[in-house]
C-alpha cells in the first residue's frame, strides 16, 4: 500500500482539483491507496471540504489540527499515521506533479533506492529576487553544515516505511525536515522536473517568512554562526591587545594620551555592535534549546476521521 500525505493550509479552491488529478493517478497504479489529508488550522472551508471528500472516498483519512503549527508539523502527522509501506509527501496545489508517481515507485521498487526525492530545475514563475535569496541560502548552508541539502530539493518525495521511521525517530522541535531527510542517510534518487506554478489559491510563504525558515534551518544544521562569533572575538582581540601596548608605551614614553577622541568612539561603537551581534547568535541557539526543554508536543490533532488504534488487550 502507498500512503500519500498532503499538508493542507488555506487550501480550499486547490483540493477538488488535487483530489481529482491525484485519484485518477492512483487509480491506474496496482496498488493500494490512502490519502492522509493534513489540515493545518486553515481559516477557510478546507476542513469541511475535507469531511465532504472523506464521506464520498474511503481512502481518505483527514487530521485537523487545532491551530497552524506549520507544514513541518503537518507532515510529521502524517508519518506517524500512515500505514503503507511506501509513504509520499505532496503539497496540495498541484506544484509536485502526480504524473510523476508511477515512475517514482517504479525507481523504488526496483529495489536499488530507499527513497526517491523531487528536485525542481528551474524556478519559472517565482520573482527573481526570492530565487537570488534561495540559491545563496543553498550555497551558504553547504558549505557551513555537514548535512547534505540540495538546491531546488522539494518536500515532494516518496519513502520506503523504514526511512519514515528514521524521520519519525528525530523527536526535535525545530524540524526542518530538507536537512532531516539528508541527515537520516539512505539511498535517494533524485529526479529532476521543471518548475510548476500552483493551480489555486496563494502561496502562504512571504519573505519574511522565508528568512525565519532559512535562520532556522541553518541553526538546527549548523554550529558555524557560532564559530563566526569565536572569530570576530579572537580576530579583534589580538590586534587590541598589541594596540593596547602601543598605547601605554608611548603614554609612557610620551605623557600626553588625550588626542584620538574619533578613534576611541569609532572602536567603541564597532566592539560594541559586534558584541551584540554574537549575543544574538547566541541568543538565537539558547531559544532553540528553551524550545527543546519543553517537550511540547509538536501538534494537537482536533478532529480525525481515522479509527483510533486496536489496543491488544493483555488480559491483566
Ligand atoms: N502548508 C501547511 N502549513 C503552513 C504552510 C503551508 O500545511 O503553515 C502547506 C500548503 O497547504 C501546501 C504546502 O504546505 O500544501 C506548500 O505550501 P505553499 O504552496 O504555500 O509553499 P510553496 O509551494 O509556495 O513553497
Ligand atoms: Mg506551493
Amino acid at each position: 500500500m502507498i500512503s500519500i500525505i498532503i499538508p493542507c493550509y488555506n487550501e480550499q479552491e486547490s483540493l477538488p482539483i488535487f483530489y481529482k488529478k491525484v485519484t485518477a493517478v492512483l487509480k491506474t497504479l496496482d496498488m493500494d491507496y490512502e490519502l492522509l489529508f493534513v489540515n493545518d488550522g486553515s481559516s477557510d472551508n478546507t476542513l469541511e471540504e475535507l469531511r465532504c471528500l472523506s464521506h464520498i472516498d474511503p481512502h481518505i483519512k483527514y487530521f485537523s489540527f487545532s491551530r497552524n503549527f506549520g507544514k513541518e508539523a503537518a507532515m510529521l502527522a502524517g508519518f506517524s499515521n500512515a500505514s503503507g509501506s511506501y509513504i509520499a509527501v505532496m503539497d496540495a496545489d498541484l506544484q509536485d506533479p502526480p504524473s510523476l508517481l508511477p515512475e517514482m515507485i517504479k525507481i523504488i521498487q526496483s529495489g536499488e533506492y530507499d527513497s526517491v526525492a523531487t528536485r525542481r530545475v528551474s524556478r519559472l514563475g517565482e520573482p527573481p529576487v526570492r530565487s537570488w535569496f534561495a540559491r545563496r541560502f543553498y550555497q551558504i548552508i553547504n558549505k557551513i553544515s555537514d548535512t547534505d541539502i540540495v538546491d531546488g530539493a522539494r518536500d515532494f518525495r516518496l519513502m520506503r516505511r523504514n526511512m519514515v521511521e528514521a524521520i519519525t525517530s528525530m523527536n526535535e522541535y525545530n524540524r526542518f525536515s530538507k536537512g532531516i531527510f539528508g541527515w537520516v542517510g539512505f539511498r535517494t534518487y533524485w529526479l529532476p522536473y521543471e518548475n510548476v506554478e500552483r493551480v489555486a489559491g496563494e502561496t502562504k510563504w512571504n519573505f519574511w517568512k522565508l528568512s525565519q525558515y532559512a535562520v532556522d534551518g541553518i541553526i538546527s544544521f549548523s554550529h558555524a554562526p557560532l564559530s563566526i562569533a569565536s572569530f570576530f572575538g579572537i580576530t579583534i582581540t589580538i590586534p587590541s591587545f598589541l594596540f593596547m601596548l602601543v598605547v601605554v608605551i608611548r603614554k609612557l614614553l610620551f605623557g600626553n594620551a588625550v588626542a584620538g577622541w574619533a578613534s576611541t568612539i569609532c572602536v567603541i561603537i564597532f566592539i560594541g555592535g559586534l558584541q551584540l551581534l554574537c549575543l544574538g547568535i547566541i541568543g538565537q541557539y539558547i531559544a532553540k534549546i528553551y524550545m527543546e526543554t519543553k517537550h511540547r508536543p509538536h501538534y494537537i490533532i482536533s478532529e480525525t476521521n481515522k479509527e483510533p488504534d486496536v489496543k491488544i488487550s493483555t488480559g491483566q
